[in-house]
């Protein structure tokens, strides 16, 4: 069970109020030594194209739990993730207990970033 997530990536069509709506994240950077090396590959603009194709991605029970969650989190995805030099990596899964994903200004995954990678 991954932790409570939050991202600044607004234009992915998953990002609601700085929550992650989907139920499963893929997180790419191997070989990497900072956060800047990482990326949610599961980042997708938004527009009515993608909306209906990360349709079966959507993490429905965690969107209905929020609206009634003002204060916590209660949305957030499962997190596979390659980079395995941080330490929050348990066999490709993310142990982390709060994961801050950024991306003010993306446009794709690679504008994206994991502010919470710690190497080992
Ligand atoms: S960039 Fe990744 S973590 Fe952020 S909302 Fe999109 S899919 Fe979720
Ligand atoms: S905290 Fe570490 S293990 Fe978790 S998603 Fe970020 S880089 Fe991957």
């Amino acid at each position: 069970m991954s932790g409570k997530l939050s991202c600044s990536a607004g234009k992915c069509v998953n990002n609601i109020n700085g929550l992650c709506s989907a139920n499963n994240i893929h997180v790419v950077g191997s070989e990497i030594h900072s956060s800047k090396g990482t990326e949610c590959e599961t980042f997708m603009q938004r527009g009515f194209m993608n909306a209906m194709s990360n349709f079966t991605n959507m993490n429905l029970v965690g969107e209905f739990k929020q609206i009634f969650s003002r204060d916590s989190i209660e949305m957030s995805p499962e997190i596979k993730c390659e980079a395995e030099n941080c330490v929050y990596n348990a066999d490709r899964l993310c142990s982390a207990s709060n994961v801050q994903v950024y991306g003010p200004d993306a446009r794709s995954s690679g504008g994206t970033q994991c502010e919470t990678f710690k190497e080992h």
